[in-house]
């Protein structure tokens, strides 16, 4: 038995005009309890792909996805219930993923009563919301009204209001300014739950994770430590994602 969540082996090729594209081949990953695991690859490199299939949003055509040890596959609300109370997600781009017509509050509590969540919903979707920072003020308004960081702080306590024990993150920092970013960050990195983020940048995971996997073309091309990913990259493409973050890449030799 496997603990956490784990794909095994998936293969994904999308058909589109005729031409098939494999958007993920034989990729395995893993989440354990607690872990904090980082996706990075360009984009294109199957990174969203990757999470919908660990989501039960999509399924593989070949290979496997299990959490804690039960076989997970794509099915009704009722049949993933169980499913969803353990893994949540904060989906690329809130702005688009947040219904527009509801206000805050109610954005993070409804998914509370979906689930079948005890205790008063609101006061709940409340403390979440706390929980990111976001003041009371904000509580009745719309997306729409919100800044993107903002709303990536409702997207958050929408996913943690009913205490996860895996959170999976699509690129939960990008697009946002440095001082947001730093603040979204701070706000995963304070979570209980296992974390799995992806990201195609490396400089948005690093301090957060302990373990990274690199995703090229539909592969993990290279999987370590975060230390020894930086300091002793395997692949060349590793080595391009460090290049493309100055501040990561270990000093150069002075001659
Ligand atoms: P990333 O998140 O790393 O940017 P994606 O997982 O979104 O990458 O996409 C990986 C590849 O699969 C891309 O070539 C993309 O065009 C293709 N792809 C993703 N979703 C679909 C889809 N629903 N239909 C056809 N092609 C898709
Ligand atoms: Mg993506």
């Amino acid at each position: 038995m496997t603990a956490g969540l784990a794909a095994t082996n998936i293969t994904r090729t999308y058909v589109r005009h005729g031409s098939s594209r494999t958007a993920l081949d034989a990729v395995s990953l893993s989440l354990p309890p607690a872990g904090r695991v980082a996706v990075v690859g360009e984009s294109g490199s199957g990174k969203t792909t990757v999470l919908r299939m660990l989501l039960a949003l999509d399924s593989p055509d070949a290979g496997t996805v299990e959490l804690e040890g039960r076989n997970v596959r794509p099915g009704s609300a009722r049949s993933l219930r169980w499913f969803r109370r353990l893994v949540q997600y904060v989906p690329q781009d809130p702005a688009t993923s947040l219904d527009p017509r509801r206000s805050v509050l109610d954005l993070v509590a409804t998914p509370l009563r979906l689930l079948g969540i005890d205790g008063d919903h609101r006061a709940k979707a409340g403390a979440a919301l706390a929980a990111v920072g976001l003041d009371q003020r904000y509580l009745q308004r719309r997306p729409t009204e919100l800044s993107g960081g903002q709303n990536q702080r409702v997207a958050i306590a929408r996913a943690v209001a009913c205490e996860p024990r895996y959170l999976l993150a699509d690129e939960p920092v990008s697009g946002l300014d440095p001082e947001l970013r730093e603040q979204v960050l701070s706000v995963l990195a304070g979570l209980p739950s296992a974390l799995l983020i992806v990201s195609h940048d490396l400089s948005a995971v690093v301090r957060l994770c302990r373990e990274v996997s690199v995703m090229h073309d539909g592969r993990i091309v290279e999987t370590g430590s975060v230390r020894d990913l930086l300091t002793d990259p395997q692949h060349p493409y590793t080595r391009d994602l460090i290049d493309a973050v100055p501040r990561l890449a270990p000093p150069q030799e002075i001659h």
